[in-house]
This record gives C-alpha cells, structure tokens and sequence, in this order.
C-alpha cells in the first residue's frame, strides 16, 4: 500500500507543486502564530484568562517571541465573545484507507458539524477561504472513515478575527482536494513539478530558491 499523504502535504501541494518539491525533505517548522492561535483555540467555550494561556504558550514553545503576547491579546479580545462549542475530543488522529490519507483533526464534537479545524489566518469577508475548503473536504473523508461520522460540513476557526465559519463542501471542493492529492503523489513518487501558469510567486518564501536569475526552474530542481 502506498504511504498515506497527510493533508498539510495535500495543502501543500495544492499551494503549488514547486513548492511542495522544494519542501519535501524539510517540513516547516510550526510558526508563532499558529502556536498562540492553537493554544487560545484549547479554552474557547470558557472564560479566557490571557496569563494563563501566555504561560501554556511559553511552556509549549519556550523561545517564542515575548512579542507574541501583544497578538495573543489581541486575539483573546476578539474571541471573547464568540458562541464557541466545547469540542468533545481534540487533536484526534483520522485517515482514509479510501483515499490514501491522513491528519489531525483539531477538534470533534457531539453535534453537527462534528469538527472543526484551527487557523491562524484572518478570517476572509464571508465564507472560509479556499484552502479551507480543501481541508475541510479532506477531514471530511477521514473522519467518515475514521470515526464512522458522516458529514458534508466542517467548522473552522479564525482565531485572530475571532470567527466561526461552517464550511459546506460542495463537490468542486472534494475535485480540488483530488487534483492536489494527485500532484502530491506525484512529487512524491519523484516526479519534477512545472511551475502553475498563475502560481502564487508573491510572497512564497520559496521564491529565491526558485527563481533564480539564470537558471532554470527543472535545472535547480535537480541540484
Ligand atoms: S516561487 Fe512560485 S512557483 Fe516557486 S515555489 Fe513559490 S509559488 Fe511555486
């Protein structure tokens, strides 16, 4: 059997191939922002107590920045007053034999939508954003399989605006996560990715490393 894809490797790839290729021996390591907001995401649904979760933060990633504190506040505030569910479990490991892959579900829950995944990206103005979807769609199948819970939605939190949004996957969302799937495969199985016609070049912390004046993309992709 093949080894299972995890569904930030799906992400990855649906971000862009390249990068995914150039990525693929050196996982990132998680950022401070996603530390703070996942902390946070483990009170939602009672009081939060901004020191309290500061200290979790520190002993959890004891060299992160002390300038994290002013964005925890700063998230703390906007989650205040949110109606948020008390998950039932958290951080549960799920897979999907069926497709080949597998994650970490962040929280589950007794009602439907039956869980919700943490993000510490700004809410966008409606809806969750397309990347989102795609992990919403992924999580979806695991947890069918997993956990035996069918569902055609997911929750997902926007820490830092303090936002709860149900995603309800429509069938472009699980195509998207197929066509990404697919590409992941394919690098993995040691394929060479092209470089997407509209790939997100701006602001890709890859984009030294793979554009360098001079040299072509498949050139450096097999240094
Ligand atoms: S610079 Fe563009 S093509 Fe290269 S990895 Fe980043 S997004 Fe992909």
């Amino acid at each position: 059997m093949e080894p299972r894809v995890r569904v930030s490797q799906i992400l990855s790839a649906h971000f862009c191939p390249v990068r995914f290729y150039l990525e693929r021996d050196s996982p990132r390591a998680e950022s401070p922002r996603y530390t703070v907001c996942k902390q946070l995401s483990s009170h939602l649904g009672r009081p939060l107590d901004a020191n309290m979760i500061w200290d979790e933060i520190r002993t959890v990633s004891p060299g992160i920045e002390p300038a994290m504190r002013l964005f925890l506040d700063t998230c703390v505030e906007r989650c205040r007053d949110a109606g948020w569910p008390r998950p039932s479990e958290v951080d549960v490991s799920v897979f999907s034999d069926r497709l080949g892959i597998r994650g970490r579900v962040d929280k589950i829950f007794e009602d439907a939508p039956p869980f919700a995944i943490t993000r510490s990206s700004e809410a966008p103005p409606a809806g969750v954003h397309g990347a989102d979807r795609i992990r919403v769609a992924a999580y979806a199948a695991c947890v069918a399989e997993t956990l035996g819970i069918e569902t055609g939605s997911g929750l997902v939190e926007y820490i830092p605006s303090g936002a709860l949004r149900t995603c309800t996957i429509q069938p472009g969302d699980r195509r998207g996560m197929l066509r990404s799937l697919a590409a992941a495969r394919r690098v993995m199985a040691g394929q060479i990715p092209r470089k997407p016609r509209r790939a997100p070049c701006t602001g890709c912390v890859q984009r030294e490393r793979c554009t360098p004046t001079g040299t072509s993309l498949s050139g450096l992709l097999r240094e």
